[in-house]
């Protein structure tokens, strides 16, 4: 056992060195090499062989010895260029990432959390890679579980420091702009590393200011493509059946989940397995230096956030409309989904009332 990890180690710190040769990585924005510093339970240390280097290698031989072939797996990566930010998602921006038919990008936000590990156990088992949009707050109380999702291969981002009721966007710049900050740095302390600089904006409630501002750092701002409504109060049945319809309907797209939410955790193995079934590809997205592949929306592109942020927050919300969907809107995409061609939110309790996403 104990030669077997010396080997093991020994291949784990080949492929440190492999990783750290990697153009396009920077020492400072590889959590997975900061965690191998750390001791490693002999299980984590397994699962990191299988995914070190993760950025560079979507999938290893590995990984499908660790799941088997009728695993989801995680067909591709994605670089998001850390060099030039943008803002995404069709549900707040006219862009987005342009995905294949039947690619999805999945992601978690409110962690880490309770239900945080079970969301970590179903993604292990199907050697699925994801993102975590992480609360600062929460980061400092469950720093382990943050570690455990880097280790584990999973892009670690920004969700602000206290996911503010009353959203960053009626704060002052001046308070809005601590929080994040204050945020980045809670969430970086705990993985011990510096997290991708991709931030969700709690609510989806961004400022043109703030979006400015993060996008001008590196920062590529996730709206999402469709959600899961698990804020709402539904079943994980129901649930199951939501986001899986609205995927069917939109073939594609960065999908919205919240790993603090219990029916998330509940329904995720079987919707991985259904993903599988259905002919889906799970890509990851990371930090690069690649240019970030976008798709702009139609010209009929419309704001489904807006209108639910407005209905939720009042009037003081008006005006705020995203600089990222105005001065960084892009030309054709011909063909994508309109966001009104998407399941519409249902109604009020629909709406990412304070606090959801
Ligand atoms: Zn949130």
């Amino acid at each position: 056992m104990v030669a077997l990890l010396t080997r093991a180690r020994e291949k784990s710190n080949r492929q440190a060195a492999m990783t750290a040769n990697l153009p396009t990585l920077k020492r400072s924005e590889r959590p997975v090499a900061g965690a191998l510093n750390r001791r490693l339970a002999p299980m984590l240390l397994a699962i990191l062989l299988s995914t070190a280097g993760f950025y560079s290698a979507p999938t290893t031989a590995a990984e499908e010895r660790t799941c088997g072939p009728d695993a989801l797996g995680t067909s591709r990566v994605i670089e998001i260029d850390r060099s030039k930010g943008t803002a995404i998602g069709l549900q707040s921006y006219p862009r987005t990432l342009d995905l294949r038919d039947h690619e999805v990008v999945l992601t978690f936000d409110d962690g880490p959390a309770a239900t945080t590990a079970q969301v970590l156990d179903a993604l292990a088992k199907e050697c699925a890679r994801v993102t975590f949009f992480l609360i600062g707050r929460n980061a400092e109380g469950l720093p382990a579980l943050v570690k455990r999702a880097a280790a584990e291969g999973h892009t670690i981002g920004h969700h602000s420091y206290s996911h503010p009721d009353k959203t960053l966007r009626l704060m002052s710049e001046e308070a809005a702009k601590a929080d994040i900050e204050k945020g980045i740095a809670a969430v970086n302390k705990a993985l011990g590393a510096t997290a991708a600089p991709f931030f969700r904006f709690p609510g989806f409630a961004d400022t043109p200011a703030l979006v400015a501002d993060l996008t001008a750092r590196g920062y590529t701002i996730f709206g999402s493509d469709l959600w899961a409504s698990d804020w709402s109060h539904i079943t994980a049945k129901a649930e199951l059946e939501l986001v899986l319809s609205r995927l069917e309907k939109n073939r594609k797209g960065i999908v919205l989940f919240h790993d603090s939410q219990a029916i998330t955790a509940q329904m995720l193995p079987e919707f991985l397995r259904e993903l599988k079934k259905r002919g889906y590809s799970l890509v990851h997205i990371a930090p690069g230096d690649s240019p970030t592949p976008i798709v702009a929306a139609g010209p009929d592109w419309t704001s489904t956030t807006e209108p639910i942020i407005a209905k939720t927050l009042g009037a003081k919300s008006l005006g705020a409309k995203s600089l990222g969907a105005k001065s960084l809107r892009g030309k054709g995409g011909g063909g994508m989904m309109k966001p009104e061609q998407q399941p519409p939110a249902q109604g009020a309790t629909e709406a990412p009332k304070a606090g959801a996403p």
